[in-house]
């Protein structure tokens, strides 16, 4: 279906609620019957029909069908953030005595169900250089029964070749779940290539203003079922109705935010690049980058999100540096209207034993990564160049 069509028309059911232009937020907890029989058939299949919020909601359905049609799937769960798309995703197809593997530093909060919460489950995971189909071969154990991707990834933006690991996983009847928000469905499509299931956090650019949050879980209808009929209702992390028409609201203008931002990214990472206080940049359409032939055929743009590292071995001067910014926030987060900065060492723990401090020869600790919301190039660029010659 053309892109237009399903951001525009898809599932609005206008003549149902008064030929409005924007759907209603149908902010109700439940729904009532009539006939037992109809609540008796709500109760065998809650997926079939309304029944109570937790489960489906009109205003929701509305996002759901589009969110799948854009990621070209059968079927999709809107969570109320990505963090529980992912937990629900894994948790619904893991058991005991099972072992994940995972790109290695996958997001955050990832990285620590993996390490905190799934050993108490009997579930454990290893962590690999995701970038070589070889590593996926060996790391796979004979209870290997899930594969974790995330591509590209959101700090150095280290890829997967997508197909090679999702043939693999098949071949093995492994699960497969990728993190796709760097890209969105625009600019990449999991499913379609073989993969089992696409989350996105919507929090990112289909929200688009920073005012909510969301997350999407994609994948054949029967995937999405078992997972609505367990830990979808189970742990009640729906998401909420008014959330859902915001984020109806945000997908309206997702391409014309998307081509924008693709237009500005490529300006800001070319003043960057060629800036004498910056060492080096990571982005995945940039010629420099190691797995650039890989991007180009798997991803059909990038966008918004880089890192460069400046040139300094100082941690001072990096937080000069961000600290210097007028106009570019430092933040969290990304895929609003606002543009921002993070840098590394703030996350940075003195009494970590791996990383005892900063260091500048760690090349890592001194990232910067920036993401480029809707201002315009130039303004961003002239913020840049005041706060690059402060350090
Ligand atoms: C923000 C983010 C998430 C989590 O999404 P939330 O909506 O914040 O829960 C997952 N993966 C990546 C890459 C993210 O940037």
């Amino acid at each position: 279906m053309d892109i237009s069509q399903i951001i525009n028309e898809l599932a609005e059911d206008r003549e149902n609620y008064f030929n409005a232009v924007a759907p209603p937020i149908m902010q109700t907890s439940n729904f009532v019957f009539k006939k037992v029989a109809d609540l008796h058939k709500a109760f065998e299949d809650e997926m079939g029909g309304y029944l109570y919020s937790r489960g489906l909601n009109p205003t929701v359905d509305i996002l759901r069908k589009k969110l799948a049609a854009l990621d070209g799937a059968e079927d999709c769960l809107v969570f109320n953030n990505g963090a529980a798309a992912i937990f629900a995703g894994i948790f619904a197809n893991i058991k005991s005595g099972d072992h994940i593997v995972s790109v290695a530093k996958p997001y955050t909060w990832v990285q620590r169900m993996f390490d905190v919460i799934l050993p108490r489950f009997g579930v454990t995971s290893t962590y690999i250089d995701g970038t070589k189909i070889e590593n996926w071969k060996n790391a796979t154990q004979p209870n290997t029964t899930f594969y974790y991707l995330e591509s590209p990834n959101s700090w150095d933006f280290a890829l997967q070749p997508i197909k090679e690991v999702a043939a693999l996983a098949k071949s093995k009847r492994i699960t497969t779940l990728i993190d796709n928000s760097y890209c969105t469905p625009l600019y990449q499509k999991p499913v379609e290539m073989g993969i089992d299931m696409a989350m996105q956090t919507a929090t990112k650019y289909i929200g688009g203003h920073s005012d909510t949050l969301g997350g999407v879980l994609s994948g054949s209808h029967a995937m999405m079922k078992k997972i609505f009929d367990s830990e979808y209702l189970n742990i009640g992390s729906g998401i909420q109705p008014f959330n859902a028409w915001l984020l109806i609201r945000g997908l309206r203008t997702l391409p014309a935010r998307i081509e924008r931002i693709t237009n500005s990214t490529a300006k800001v990472v070319s003043f960057m690049k060629q800036h004498p206080k910056a060492e080096s940049i990571i982005f995945p359409f940039d010629e420099s980058f190691p797995q650039y032939e890989l991007a180009k055929q798997q991803m059909k743009g990038a966008c918004g999100l880089f890192t460069f590292v400046l040139k300094t071995s100082k941690m001072e001067s990096i937080i000069k540096f961000c600290e210097s910014l007028q106009h570019i926030m430092m933040a969290v987060s990304w895929g609003g209207h606002e543009s921002l900065v993070i840098p590394k060492c703030a996350g940075l723990k003195p009494d970590d034993p791996i990383a005892i401090g900063f260091d500048a020869s760690n090349k890592e600790h001194r990232y910067v990564r920036m993401y480029v919301g809707l201002e315009e190039a130039e303004y961003l660029i002239a913020d840049l160049e005041q706060a690059l010659i402060k350090f």
